[in-house]
């Protein structure tokens, strides 16, 4: 492919130089040579008008005699590097300014025919033989009393109009030449802009197709080639970090589920071969029951991830009341509360609050965050959840005054399975997948959320929604 393109720039280029080539040689020289003929004889034609009116007549009217007409003439003749002749309708030469004056010597041009030169005022021929090569004749009348008594011809060698033909075609040939060289810069600047760094972008992609996406490569220009070098390499950086992501990912998946499993083998091993004392088994069992627990959290997880990113963000829309949602998804966790002796103070704007959003999903959203703030908050503390009204938006808070997140993993703890180092000891249970759903969820809304928090002071996770079309009409 690479090759071809590059061979078919070249042959339009010579063909492009040939055909100039073939133009100027053919039809340029014979446009060139019939426009100078015609110029050339119509300043003939009109010399020998002026001849004939002034001159000639004069002859015939017997006011001049020939020796003086002659001698003008001849001198004319020298001016227009021509021959002149004066010729009876008969076809005798009265005067020849080729040929020195003799009366004597009758001189006739043989089948002489004044119509010669048809519709034209001009004929390129040897004027009936009279010439040994081509020349350029044109025919005057002469007339004296209302006949024609004779003609002024003028005859011009038609190798000087030929001559300075070829001298103007020189000039073409010369300037077509140096158009040709000049055109070589477009093939340069095509080879430069176009050529090379197709020829990367081709070689990158041969790359990516066999499936080194780590591939990279440059393009040093800004340019629609440019731009599309610059979209390759991103896609396939995309592709190489999402192939890494998903090997991370189950890397990740691989080992959270291993070590549950791990732990419920040797614990049910150590039961069956007789390690663990039957009085003892209660206990186990309820780590056995806590491993199987942990499992199908992560399982549910990752089933909630998956649909989120397979089904496109699909989501059930509709208009709700986002603080009936948050008393009832506060109120589930009164008994998880009650073990902590923590609280859940709300402060809601308004009786109602209608958003537009699906509400499941916000459900997950509050239940997740509010999950987070229970499991790493100090035994009796208040976690606070609070709504505010900005710009058409409306802000959930979700604050607690727990361990709170450094602020180095602040930016990670969005990833899947991330889990702060500090958070280990305390959430033997964490899946390090409910705030990646979380983010998940609000951006396929198209709202955000973010995080605030002071290591040892506690957090706050604030969302944004939008309000339903009423809401915001009263608003
Ligand atoms: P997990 O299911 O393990 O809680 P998350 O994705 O919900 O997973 O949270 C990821 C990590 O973010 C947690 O392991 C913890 O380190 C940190 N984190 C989340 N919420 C809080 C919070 N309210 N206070 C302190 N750390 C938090």
């Amino acid at each position: 492919m690479r090759k071809t393109l590059y061979l078919k720039f070249v042959l339009a280029y010579f063909i492009f130089g040939v055909f100039s080539f073939i133009v100027v040689t053919t039809f340029v020289p014979t446009m060139t040579m019939e426009h100078l003929t015609r110029e050339k004889a119509k300043n003939l034609y009109e010399e020998a008008s002026y001849i004939a009116g002034n001159y000639a007549s004069g002859l015939y009217a017997n006011v001049t005699d020939l020796e003086t007409v002659k001698e003008h003439l001849d001198s004319l003749a020298v001016y227009l590097d021509s021959t002149i002749r004066i010729i009876n309708p008969s076809g005798r030469l009265v005067l020849d300014t080729n040929t020195p004056l003799n009366v004597e010597d009758v001189v006739m041009i043989e089948n002489f025919d004044p119509t010669v030169t048809g519709g034209s005022y001009y004929i390129v021929d040897k004027f009936f033989d009279s010439f040994e090569s081509d020349m350029l004749s044109v025919l005057a009348p002469i007339t004296y009393e209302y006949k024609v008594r004779g003609y002024v011809v003028i005859h011009c060698d038609i190798n000087d109009i030929q001559a300075s033909c070829n001298s103007l075609l020189n000039i073409s040939y010369i300037t077509l030449a140096v158009l040709l060289l000049l055109s070589l810069i477009i093939l340069i600047f095509f080879t430069e802009m176009v050529y090379v760094p197709l020829r990367k972008i081709t070689h990158a992609t041969e790359q990516y197709a066999s499936g080194n996406m780590h591939y990279e490569f440059q393009v040093e220009s800004e340019d629609e080639i440019g731009y599309l070098a610059a979209c390759l390499n991103y896609m396939a950086k995309q592709i190489a970090g999402a192939e890494d992501d998903q090997k991370k990912f189950v890397a990740n998946v691989s080992h959270d589920f291993r070590s549950p499993l791990t732990s419920i083998r040797g614990y049910l091993d150590a039961m069956l071969d007789g390690t663990i004392p039957p009085e003892q088994y209660r206990k186990y069992l309820e780590i056995v029951l806590n491993e199987t627990e942990r499992l199908t959290k992560l399982t549910n997880s990752l089933l909630t991830l998956n649909n989120l990113n397979t089904k496109g963000m699909l989501l059930d829309r509709g208009d709700f009341d986002i603080n009936s949602v948050i008393r009832s998804t506060a109120a589930s966790f009164e008994g998880t509360c009650r073990k902590k002796n923590i609280s859940i103070e709300l402060i809601l704007t308004g009786e109602e609050m209608f958003v537009n959003a699906d509400m499941g999903k916000i459900q997950q959203v509050l239940y997740n965050l509010i999950d987070n703030a229970i499991k790493f908050s100090h035994h009796d503390s208040v976690i606070t959840i609070e709504t505010s009204l900005k710009k058409n938006k409306l802000f959930v808070s979700v604050k607690d005054t727990g361990i709170g997140i450094p602020k180095d993993d602040q930016k990670l703890i969005w990833d899947r399975f991330y889990k702060s180092d500090l958070s280990r000891g305390r959430d033997k249970k964490g899946t390090g997948l409910g705030l990646s759903i979380v983010k998940e969820i609000i951006n396929s809304h198209g709202e955000n959320i973010n995080v605030i928090s002071t290591e040892g002071v506690g957090s706050e996770f604030i969302f944004s929604l939008s309000l339903s079309a009423e809401s915001e009409e009263e608003d």
